[in-house]
């Protein structure tokens, strides 16, 4: 008995060393041909990688990494993927890159610049990987008719994309054509512009895109920001699965940081297949996207617009502020190119003020409307809210990466706004939901 007993010691204390994690090490003053441990890093993530098992973590020291063309893995179709992650953790094991805690690594792209190839900063293949707590700027356009690159592009599953600032550059903050149960947490994509290639307008350049193919499901975008990107702050077009936005901020999107009228300039853009695709090459039935308890701010054109969907999407307790339009649910027939307005959209206390227009293309008898503030027929005016303020809207983050608690758009106690919602399965305070983004505690 006892000899067994120590038998199994022995057996499960070699399992616990099998699966123990490690942690390595990468730092501006590394090199690859170090062990990785915290007084010899590595270099690089790629280097990192090549060494990291399931559950392992690489700390990423702080300070600025200055990628060069030599550091490129690997072309992808006409990417130039310069850290390629293709090696996928589990699902109680994944694969961590993380900031060194209370340091911020930032990788500087500015002199990658590949002729004839688009730039993907991280190209994700890999499932079950965390990245975390960093910063990627600089992306460069090489190509002068119409083209795009990456801070991010994802293929894999089962991603967290958490407190990542993509901004700077004039790239694609995060980009998705695949993969499916991803979460985009509490990450800013800011100043991204290119200037260079097509027109110079940056119509290509968003924010955040989702873009997956058939069969890639559950994508969830939370408490992330984008502004001033030249075309959109959050782009859904050519979606064949339903995608999630939730508490997100979009502000300040087709323009330049100087405010000139760059690209599109949608705060949420939820859907659409573009004027080439018809009938059975639009996913049947469409995908319904969801956009909840979002702001969309001064966006060039529409703050929530649904860009010539085939269907209806999900909106609700959103707040919009001084947009071209508010909402605009244009869409369009499947077998046509043909516009109409909007059908088959479910909105629910949503709120807006002092849009360009308030709304377009919604039509009371094709959608399913409760408790917005324009079938209400309340009007707002500057007293329903504690601040419109919109510096507010870039305070830094709280410490554990959500979004600040800031004043702006918030309802006063006395608001006509307050307690005016439909209960649809939140948690709200007071009698009933507020309408907006932001519920009161009155
Ligand atoms: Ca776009
Ligand atoms: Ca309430």
């Amino acid at each position: 008995m006892k000899k067994i007993s120590l038998l199994l010691l022995s057996i499960i204390t070699l399992q616990i060393s099998l699966q123990a994690s490690t942690v390595y090490y990468v730092a501006v003053d590394g090199n690859d041909n170090n062990s990785g441990t915290k007084n010899l890093p590595f270099a690089t993530i790629q280097k990192a990688q090549s060494v990291v098992q399931p559950g392992d973590t690489v700390y990423i020291r702080g300070g600025v990494y200055h990628l060069t063309e030599a550091q490129i893995t690997k072309q992808e179709r006409i990417y130039a993927c310069v850290t390629y992650l293709d090696k996928s953790g589990t699902a109680g094991k994944y694969i961590n890159y993380f900031n060194y805690p209370n340091e911020t690594p930032v990788f500087d792209y500015a002199t990658v610049k590949p002729a004839n190839l688009r730039v993907a900063a991280f190209y994700v293949t890999g499932s079950y990987i965390h990245l975390k707590g960093f910063e990627v700027v600089g992306v460069q356009v090489t190509i002068k008719t119409h083209t795009q690159s990456e801070c991010f592009e994802n293929h894999g599953s089962n991603n967290i994309y958490e407190q990542l600032k993509m901004h700077d550059g004039m790239a694609i903050g995060f980009y998705l054509l695949e993969g499916s149960d991803n979460f985009i947490l509490n990450c800013d994509a800011y100043n991204n512009w290119d200037y260079f290639s097509e027109n110079g307008k940056g119509g290509n350049t968003d924010g955040f895109g989702c873009h997956p193919r058939e069969g890639s499901r559950n994508n969830v975008f939370k408490g992330c920001r984008a502004w001033f990107n030249s075309d959109d702050g959050f782009d859904l077009i050519n979606a064949f699965e339903a995608t999630t936005f939730d508490h997100c901020w979009a502000f300040y999107n087709g323009f330049n940081k100087d405010f000139v009228s760059e690209g599109d300039g949608n705060g949420f853009k939820s859907g659409g297949y573009g004027l080439q695709k018809l009938g059975n090459q639009i996913p049947n039935p469409t995908p319904r996207n969801t956009i909840q308890f979002c702001l969309a701010v001064r966006n060039k054109a529409n703050g929530f617009y649904s860009n010539h969907h085939t269907g209806g999407s999900n909106w609700f307790n959103n707040s919009a502020y001084k947009n071209a339009t508010n909402y605009n649910m244009l869409n369009r027939l499947r077998d046509t190119i043909q516009d109409v307005p909007g059908f088959n959209h479910i909105m629910y206390n949503n709120l807006g003020y002092k849009g360009g227009r308030e709304t377009q293309n919604i039509d009371a008898a094709k959608n399913t409307l409760a408790n917005n503030y324009f079938d209400l027929n309340l009007n707002a005016s500057d007293t329903d809210f504690i601040s419109l303020d919109e510096k507010l809207l870039t305070t830094p983050r709280n410490a554990d990466g959500s979004l600040p608690d800031i004043s702006f758009m918030r309802l006063k106690p006395n608001s006509q706004f307050i307690d005016k919602g439909k209960d649809i399965g939140f948690v709200f305070k007071g009698t009933a939901p507020d309408l907006g983004a932001f519920e009161t505690n009155k």
